[in-house]
């Protein structure tokens, strides 16, 4: 079993398939005894969020039979705006300097994060895990990319030894699922099966979020 302990940020608005799937893969390719779902705070890089106590109560319904993992809420109790480097350093407070942490962020996030606050400073804290997102292709900004030509590292085995600095790219299977197109569908009484845990489904139609009415069959 790896030492590292990795943390999956997101709005999570709602949880989908493919950060659960993507999840799973990263259990099994890192050999994860603990991979913690950090739900965000509303971020300030997006518009549109739903009340803090329905993400969290998705997400529990959505992780409660794996016991890989857990949730962390502390982004939602810190006072706003907050920011991930803020996360980053209560987290390796929390540890100590002797455990291995990783930051999990799909490709998407990561071409972001030059909008991020104190992006630079985000390995010192942590590693990174970036994991693959239909139609984001790796081509980096100079920023970006002088930044990780400095951190890109190949060996996954690495992240366990060293506790912080590095970024590593798993190439985990597509998952062509997004929250924005879920909270679209489901306002249009459209399917959502295929992409929202049952569970989840379940509690979106009984409490009427997203627009969603009873014509969309969980
Ligand atoms: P939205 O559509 O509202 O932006 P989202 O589907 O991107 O939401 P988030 O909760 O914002 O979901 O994502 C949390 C993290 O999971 C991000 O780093 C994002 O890149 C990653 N992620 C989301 N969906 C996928 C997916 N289908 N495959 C891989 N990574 C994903």
């Amino acid at each position: 079993m790896s030492k590292l302990i990795a943390y999956f940020g997101g709005s999570f608005d709602p949880i989908h398939q493919g950060h659960l799937a993507t999840a799973r893969e990263l259990v099994d390719v890192f050999a994860l005894a603990k991979l913690v779902f950090l739900p965000t705070a509303l971020s300030p890089l997006k518009q549109q969020s739903l009340a803090s106590l329905h993400r969290v109560a998705m997400l529990k319904l959505a992780i409660q039979d794996d016991s890989v993992f857990a949730i962390d809420e502390q982004e939602l109790h810190r006072p706003q705006p907050s920011y991930t480097i803020d996360t980053l350093r209560c987290l390796r407070t929390q540890y100590g300097t002797q455990q291995s942490l990783a930051l999990i962020m799909g490709m998407d996030s990561f071409l972001s994060l030059p909008k991020w606050r104190d992006w630079q400073q985000l390995t010192d804290f942590a590693h990174l895990i970036v994991v693959s997102r239909p139609d984001y292709d790796a081509q980096f900004r100079t920023e970006l990319q002088a930044w990780l030509n400095n951190r890109r590292c190949n060996d996954r085995l690495l992240l366990e030894y060293q506790t912080h600095g590095l970024v590593y790219f798993v190439a985990t299977q597509p998952h062509a699922v997004s929250s924005t197109d879920i909270r679209a569908r489901l306002a249009l009484g459209q399917n959502t099966s295929a992409t929202l845990p049952p569970r989840v489904a379940a509690y979106i139609q009984l409490h009427h979020l997203y627009g969603a009415t009873a014509t969309n069959e969980s």
